[in-house]
């Protein structure tokens, strides 16, 4: 029995997927090469907006299609845009098999045998802390018998999100915001320090207050975990400005394995805006907390996200988002036109901002960022960076890996390079990548 598994969305999700993969190959699966060799189909969906759900509705048609020639497919729906629709998928896509929420992920196996014995599509939907049972003290468990694709993986510290910024559908489909106990995320890295990984990513929705009301605290959490003998690097994502404290930016400076480089969410830079987002945070306090993080860590790099055409966004408002990021100057950004969630504060409010203005609004920013983001890039031209190689380039004889900051460089080096720490050369920026050569022996 052959499984594919095809993400869509942030990488909790392919960090879920992962999870998926390891659970059916435990259960006797091994890989497929290509969706047209598998027994079982799994595309682990995004809902986070509009456009990214619907990506993930049409490659779930496609593989449903694939079934006129292998009638024994059996395809599911995974991830977020399956939790939020549930039984109603089954309407959407004539013919798919299982439609399973992200705390489905460890039961996979089983779904298709029901779903085999049964011949029914089989819908699984639970989310924890929602009764039934579950509760906040009992996330879906987490399994920790993996297999690292590479030197660098992707640890869940924390499941779900209390926030409910108001355009947000992610505390609806992921559930509340639970914190796993920090000897057992000690543990998953010791396990994959072992297995060869050199750097691992943990993750959560905000991983600021994790360990909230337990006594556990993320500042702490990154000492344990910086302390992992074989870990090299250590990063972390996301952060909510409005959680972010001292005691953590200090972390930034003590701890030599956490790299300099926070992903540091603004969403807006309207106070207005900011308050209908229901962000909690102002302007201000944003401006404060980059400052804050630049005195611990001078050069750290700040990368962000922000909504464009959020319900009443006027000409002004936007004119402060310009001007917060000039002012911050970032090291890159995610930014997207706004497109209301089902369930969500803000899909109540008038979604008012023409699309033609979103666009607009969006090609005005993303020009900005981008010429920020190369400027960046440039500023790393001449000098010599440690990499962490990660894997084969796609040219021949050329390999990738990150700086500290997270950049990406390619240069030339072969397969012995993966996992090894290099000094190289930087010569040339791209647009989103660098250009480097191995540094010569000193
Ligand atoms: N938990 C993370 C990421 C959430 S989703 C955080 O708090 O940062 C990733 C990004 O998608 C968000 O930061 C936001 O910029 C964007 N996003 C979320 N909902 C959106 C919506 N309805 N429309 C447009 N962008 C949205
Ligand atoms: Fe969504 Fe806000 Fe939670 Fe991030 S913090 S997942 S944007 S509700």
């Amino acid at each position: 029995m052959k499984y594919f598994i095809d993400t869509f969305g942030c990488q909790m999700n392919v960090r879920d997927s992962g999870e998926m993969a390891d659970a059916l190959r435990e259960a006797g699966y091994e890989p497929a090469e290509a969706p047209g060799e598998a027994d079982l189909i799994l595309v682990n969906t995004c809902t986070v907006r509009q456009k990214a759900a619907h990506k993930g509705v049409s490659a779930v048609g496609r593989y449903v299609a694939l079934k006129k020639e292998n009638p024994k497919l059996v395809v599911g729906a995974c991830g977020c845009y399956a939790q939020e629709a549930g039984e109603r998928l089954l309407q959407e896509v004539r013919g798919v098999d299982i439609v399973a929420g992200p705390d489905a992920k460890g039961q996979i196996a089983s779904l298709v045998e029901e779903r085999r014995g049964t011949k029914k599509p089989v819908v699984a939907t639970e989310l924890h802390g929602s009764g039934g049972g579950a509760s906040r003290d009992s996330p879906a468990p987490t399994s920790r018998r993996r297999t690292p694709a590479g030197p660098t993986a992707l640890v869940t510290i924390m499941q779900g999100c209390d926030n409910y910024c108001s355009f947000c559908v992610v505390p609806y489909v992921r559930g509340p915001e639970v914190s796993r106990p920090p000897d057992e995320i000690v543990a998953e890295v010791r396990d994959l320090a072992a297995m060869g990984v050199r750097e691992v990513t943990l993750l959560g929705q905000n991983v600021n207050s994790y360990g909230a009301g337990t006594g556990a605290d993320f500042a702490a959490l990154l000492d344990l975990v910086c302390a992992v003998s074989g870990i090299a690097r250590v990063r972390f994502t996301t952060s909510h400005p409005k959680d972010l404290t001292e005691r953590l930016a200090e972390r930034f400076a003590t701890l030599p394995a956490l790299m300099p480089q926070i992903h540091l969410p603004v969403q807006s830079g309207s106070d207005t805006v900011l308050a209908r987002m229901n962000r909690k945070h102002t302007r201000g306090d944003y401006l404060d907390k980059v400052t804050m993080l630049r005195r611990h860590r001078p050069g750290i790099a700040v990368t962000t996200d922000i909504i464009v055409g959020f319900p009443g966004e006027t000409a002004g408002d936007f004119a402060a988002t310009i001007s917060l990021v000039r002012e911050v100057v970032f090291d890159g950004a995610f930014s997207f036109k706004y497109s209301p969630r089902p369930g969500t504060a803000a899909s109540r409010l008038d979604d008012d901002v023409p699309p033609d203005e979103k666009s607009r609004r969006l090609s005005v920013l993303q020009e900005i960022l981008d010429r920020m983001a190369f400027e960046r890039s440039r500023a790393l031209v001449g000098a010599a960076v440690p990499v962490l190689v990660e894997g084969p380039a796609r040219d021949p004889g050329t390999v990738f890996g990150r700086t500290p900051c997270n950049r990406v460089v390619n240069f030339v080096g072969n397969g012995h390079d993966i996992g090894a720490i290099l000094e190289v050369d930087v010569n040339e920026a791209l647009a989103h990548s660098l250009l480097g050569m191995p540094s010569p022996p000193r």
